[in-house]
């Protein structure tokens, strides 16, 4: 073995390495052995910060447990572990264990003494709404390194939130992890884990695997390599089959079997539905196509004064305002540009951040919008889910609110009925709509530029311990992001009319 492969072949494994392997060994190479690290974006920090604190309620739920401590370092996390495993009087939180160098650390262990000895009860905390099937992976690796620790498996469950629970009263958060019990499921693939860390030590000390990229690539999570490992393979079509909306995935699968690449070179009798063969025009001559008259019609009947509406939403793993439920989505701020018949627009907000319940000030300001009119916005579903659990939450404004949403219309299928540039690449988000027709509005110039920013701003502005200053910068930021979406749909659709 050379220097180079006695270092690799040292290199520590954990549940969440051997998971990285098992949806792809250049995945876990490349986190072993690249010297650049990806940016963590808004979402998987989202899905951290999640983590973190449906892993502290849990443990908070469980009575007299202690803590094994990371630190000072791993060595003393085993020993301690030992130690309490040895008195079996409490639940330990983190128990830490090693085994042919993969190292675990466990959410919860919890004893049970019966008359023939100490048996445990692992229950791994995951802030999903249910055990999904890469838990059951994770959990068989911890399976296998206790079980060859010499502790006795009771049970071993996933502890998940039910995304049924609804908060009552401030701080009542019993009920809201429901168990799935797994034991049966995990002791098959435990039983493959020796051979697998072998495997994985093997790949570990050699050269780095080739992959192909494909659906693996992004799921059960969206690999960070993915922009390194699509440089490393031969250019694709330039307009693949694949962007086609909806069914392009399989699509692209049927007609790779004839080589066809292509969404220009599908044939004539391809059997394409009309928004398909309209992409397939735009793709292949390069010009836009552009139906201001079905526009129109599609539009008559939207009363003035319009309301262009949008709202940003926070979703908690954990509710923190009574009514509200894991994940439930909750309006802080809307933007709303008023139009009159002439074409003049007020622009009306409001954005809550003082970290209190939002609901109650963002009906309010809603209820303050013109009583008639057809409120529109992309995607409409959305909006009107929001105006309608809104008058359901703030009942003194609910006549206003279920008009709101009974007013609701959709500019999407307007433009997806009426309007295609190629560049759009197959989606009809309003961020891939704006640049084609209006460039000049992008969101490159701000500095929240998706909902998932605008979900970190929120938070970070709602957290008590952001400065004044920073909270101002974050709230302009928002209102900016916020008006800029609605502000957007009016332009677009002055645009796609042929105003
Ligand atoms: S992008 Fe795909 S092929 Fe590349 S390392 Fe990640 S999962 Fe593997």
């Amino acid at each position: 073995m050379t220097k180079a492969s006695s270092q690799r072949s040292s290199y520590g494994l954990s549940k969440s390495r051997i998971s990285a392997f098992e949806q792809c060994p250049r995945r876990l190479w490349q986190q072993v052995h690249a010297h650049e690290r990806s940016k963590v974006d808004a979402s998987t920090q989202m899905s951290f910060a999640a983590g973190h604190a449906v892993g502290d309620l849990a443990c908070a739920q469980v009575e007299h447990g202690i803590m094994v401590e990371a630190e000072p370092d791993l060595q003393a996390a085993l020993a301690r572990t030992a130690e309490l495993v040895a008195v079996a009087d409490r639940p330990i939180f983190e128990a830490t264990f090693e085994h042919e160098g993969v190292l675990v650390r466990v959410d919860i262990l919890v004893p049970e003494h019966a008359p023939t000895g100490v048996t445990w009860h692992i229950y791994e905390v995951k802030s999903s709404g249910s055990a999904k099937a890469y838990h059951i992976g994770d959990l068989a690796t911890q399976y296998w390194v206790i079980a060859n620790c010499g502790v006795a498996i009771a049970s071993a469950a996933i502890r998940h939130i039910d995304t049924s629970f609804v908060l009552e009263s401030p701080g009542a958060y019993t009920g809201i992890f429901n168990d799935a019990s797994l034991l049966s499921d995990i002791s098959g693939i435990a039983a493959t884990r020796e051979a697998m860390v072998k495997e994985i030590r093997q790949m570990l000390a050699g050269d780095e695997p080739v992959c192909a990229t494909g659906p693996h690539c992004r799921a059960p999570f969206a690999c960070e390599f993915s922009a390194y490992c699509s440089g490393l393979e031969p250019a694709g079509p330039e307009w693949p089959i694949s962007e086609l909306p909806n069914t392009g995935a399989r699509l692209a699968e049927k007609w790779a079997d004839d080589d066809i690449f292509e969404i220009a070179e599908l044939p004539e009798d391809a059997g394409l539905n009309p928004l398909h063969a309209r992409i397939k025009e735009a793709v292949r001559t390069g010009e836009v196509y552009l139906n201001t008259e079905g526009v129109r019609k599609a539009t008559a009947d939207w009363a003035y004064p319009r309301i262009w509406l949008d709202f940003e939403t926070i979703a908690f793993a954990i509710p923190r305002w009574v009514g509200t439920s894991p994940y439930g989505q909750v309006p802080f701020q809307f933007s709303a540009h008023v139009e009159q018949a002439d074409g003049n627009l007020d622009h009306i907000e409001a954005l809550e951040l003082s970290g209190q319940d939002p609901r109650d000030t963002i009906a309010e300001a809603l209820a303050g919008l013109p009583d008639s009119g057809a409120v529109i916005a992309w995607n409409a579903g959305f909006e009107r889910r929001c105006l309608r659990l809104l008058a359901q939450d703030v009942p003194r404004h609910r006549d206003a609110l279920l008009s709101l949403a009974e007013r609701t219309v959709d500019l999407l299928p307007v433009a997806k009925n009426n309007y295609y540039h190629r560049d759009q690449r197959g989606s009809f988000s309003i961020k891939a709509v704006l640049p084609t027709l209006l460039p000049e509005l992008d969101y490159g110039d701000l500095q929240v530029a998706d909902g998932g920013d605008a979900q970190l701003a929120y938070i970070e502005a709602t957290d008590p311990d952001c400065p004044e200053g920073r909270r101002a910068e974050l709230a302009a930021d928002l209102i900016a992001y916020c008006e800029r979406d609605t502000l957007a749909m009016v332009e677009i659709y002055r645009k796609l009319a042929g105003g």
